[in-house]
């Protein structure tokens, strides 16, 4: 696997808060609605948490009560990468950081939200930086 980030875990666990590692690195998942971004509508980009990459652009972040921050597609379809999940006896689509490696939540199809592409990039909080647009 060579992403352009490349860094042991003994890196990942000296930069990383243990939630931020548990989650990015481990991919864990935040009890929902705790997170910090949940109902966040400041307008300005969402980066990657552990290595700073864009990933989502808050216009395209929408709320679907699932208790987690929700975007309905990425900043640049290149920015993510998505892989096949088969954990906990579900078949689901995981999202990661294509800069990085790192684990970013999962995506859902079809559900029937009213947005341009009716998908989820349903994202934990704690793998996201929020980075406000000026002025
Ligand atoms: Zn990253």
């Amino acid at each position: 696997m060579g992403y352009e980030i490349d860094k042991s875990d003994e890196q990942w666990r000296q930069e990383l808060s243990p939630a931020e590692y548990h989650v990015l690195r481990e991919a864990g998942t935040e009890p929902a609605f705790t997170g910090e971004y949940n109902h966040t509508k400041t307008t300005g980009v969402y980066q990657c948490r552990a290595c700073g990459a864009e990933l989502f652009r808050s216009d395209t972040k929408f709320e679907s009560h699932c208790g987690w921050p929700s975007f309905f597609d990425p900043a640049d379809s290149s920015a993510v990468e998505l892989l096949e999940d088969r954990s906990h006896g579900m078949v689901r689509t995981e999202v990661r950081c294509a800069r990085c490696g790192s684990h970013l939540g999962h995506v859902f199809r079809g559900e029937g939200y009213p947005t341009p592409t009716d998908e989820r990039y349903c994202i934990n909080s704690v793998s996201l930086k929020l980075a406000p647009e000026e002025g």
